[in-house]
């Protein structure tokens, strides 16, 4: 089933996704130290005439990297052109890329962490000297030929800081941490989109809103687009918060933003009674990947302080057995525990 709350590693956004994101730098909400860094690296740029310097944008998936990717072409007055690690299979398919990028350019990689090692050493010289180094042939009689590509930017996206590799990171002028948003920020997100919608909506269903999407704007945009449909078949012209609380309880999403399978998760440490659960054991009982766990059930959860990452396994926090309504164990257990 599909799960309401699940932020895809890549999406691929339909239309009207693509219509509610923000098209002004001003319309990017929050993010505010992101936001005031790249402002000076862009206009920095501006002024040399320069394409800014690579940017690796490091974060679990809806936190808004592409959104931002594409409010840096805007405001460089640059082209853009996006892509994914996993679609670049062969050497040949970046180089083509490359090759088709004209002055000051944007090329955004997201998922970068999934390109070979082989792809990585195209990347290499392109990115540092804006030129491409091609093999043709093999064996004693292969000849490098030197291809040089307009200067561009780099702008590579990753739910997986610690799996690019040293030599890529490096390659990157800066780098940047996106932060969960926090409720406010996320009632702004979902007011300002349904307006664009079409279909107000009251502040506290807003703020209802905000406050189940698990910090990730993605969430809060797919939640509002359901409560929209509630809110449309029952006539209602701006969206009132109990129409927001029963249709998102209908959707089976509670009050902290946990749907089955989170709750499952938290069941399953809250019930081994302080010991660790490793990832293997937590992905078979809940039929789901180890990477899927990390990427996308994890992060907010960890985030949040509702589960600690030991080097023994996961552990369930104090505000796990909350959530879940439960006392937590002993004292005695629990020195144990923290
Ligand atoms: P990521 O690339 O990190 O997976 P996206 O950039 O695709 O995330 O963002 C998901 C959706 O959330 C976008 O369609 C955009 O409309 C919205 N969004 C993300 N960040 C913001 C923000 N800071 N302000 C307003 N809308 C945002």
């Amino acid at each position: 089933m599909e799960r309401v709350v699940e932020v895809e590693k890549i999406a691929f956004d339909s239309a009207e996704d693509a219509s509610l994101r923000p098209s002004e730098w001003d319309g990017y909400i929050g993010q505010s130290a992101i936001k005031s860094n790249l402002r000076v690296f862009i206009d920095a740029a501006k002024k040399r005439k320069e394409p800014i310097d690579h940017l690796l944008f490091f974060g679990p998936p809806g936190l808004g990297k592409t959104t931002l990717a594409y409010l840096i072409a805007r405001e460089m007055g640059a082209n853009i052109k996006t892509t994914a690690g996993p679609m670049i299979e062969k050497s040949g398919d970046l180089a083509a890329i490359l090759t088709n990028l004209g002055e000051n350019d944007i090329l955004f990689i997201d998922e970068i962490h999934r390109l070979s090692h082989a792809i990585e050493e195209v990347l290499y010289p392109a990115m540092e000297d804006y030129r491409l180094d091609i093999i043709i042939g093999s064996g004693p009689a292969a000849q490098t030929v030197k291809i040089d590509l307009p200067r561009f930017t780099l702008i590579g996206a990753t739910t997986r800081a610690g799996m690019i590799s040293n030599p890529l990171r490096d390659r990157f002028g800066a780098h940047f941490r996106m932060q969960f948003y926090n409720p406010s920020e996320l009632a702004q997100i979902a007011d300002r989109a349904a307006n664009k919608l079409g279909k107000p909506i009251k502040k506290d269903a807003a703020d209802e809103i905000a406050r189940r999407a698990r910090g990730t704007p993605r969430i809060a945009l797919r939640l509002l687009r359901r409560v929209r449909d509630y809110a449309e078949v029952e006539g209602e012209t701006a969206i009132s918060r109990d129409r927001a609380y029963a249709a998102l309880d209908a959707l089976g999403v509670n009050e902290y933003g946990f749907d089955a399978l989170d709750l499952k998760l938290l069941g399953l440490l809250v019930e081994a009674r302080g010991r660790a659960i490793g990832l293997n054991t937590l992905g078979a009982a809940l039929s789901e990947d180890g990477a899927t766990i990390e990427e996308v059930i994890e992060p907010y959860l960890l985030a949040n302080g509702y589960l600690e990452r030991t080097a023994r396994g996961r552990i369930a926090t104090i505000k796990s057995y909350e959530a879940l309504k439960l006392s937590p164990p002993s004292v005695s257990n629990q020195a144990k525990l923290f």
